[in-house]
């Protein structure tokens, strides 16, 4: 049994939710969803999701209701993370906007709506690090990473840009992986260690 915490304080919660669910199913592992919109769940997790939304606004709930620190006490201890779009915006390091207090669980800084100042919303098909196959990855005013520290693995580029980003036990995309009924990035983010061991 793993036990998912999905962030939803606000944003695209239900999709992660299935996502997360069929992920598991495909490993033969139940998954309890446990959503988190207070303090004091976030300890009972074994992997967490930070979906995408908006950025400004999940950071000030997070902040206000005091999970902010309980997710860094998550990553700390080793534990799994997803963080999508608005999700890694909140994850990373900088965010360049002082409305976004960013929770700095991924060493790299990004750039918020940057891609969506060129077009709002595309899907394109993405090459991945262990993938056979192209993710198609949808896009929806996503941000940009700017730059990736030493320790951060490059998954996928897409424009010569980093789009998704692995940093010891974070994962984080630019795009929506809940939003196709392609589970592989849940996938890599929370049961690729158990293929390992099966
Ligand atoms: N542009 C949004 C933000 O800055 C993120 C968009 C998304 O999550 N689809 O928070």
């Amino acid at each position: 049994m793993v036990r998912a915490g999905v962030v939803a304080v606000q944003g695209d919660v239900t999709e992660h939710a299935a996502a997360i669910r069929r992920a598991g199913e495909a490993h033969g592992e139940d998954v309890e969803v446990i959503e988190i919109r207070q303090s004091g769940r976030v300890p009972d997790c074994d992997v967490l999701l930070l979906p995408g939304g908006e950025s400004t606004a999940i950071s000030r709930l997070l902040a206000r209701e005091g999970i902010d620190a309980e997710i860094r006490e998550h990553v700390a201890a080793g534990k799994p993370v997803l963080a999508t779009c608005a999700g890694l915006i909140v994850a990373a390091r900088d965010a360049n906007d002082e409305r976004v207090d960013t929770l700095d669980l991924l060493d790299v800084t990004v750039d918020r709506n940057a891609f969506g100042r060129q077009v709002d919303s595309f899907e394109a098909p993405l090459d991945v690090t262990g993938f056979d196959e192209p993710f198609p990855a949808v896009f929806i005013r996503a941000p940009v990473i700017d730059e990736v520290g030493e320790g951060v693995e490059v998954l996928a580029e897409w424009d010569g840009r980093p789009v998704a980003v692995r940093d010891g036990p974070v994962v984080g995309t630019a795009f929506h992986p809940e939003l196709t009924d392609d589970s592989r990035i849940h996938d890599l983010a929370f049961f690729e260690d158990l293929a390992v061991e099966a």
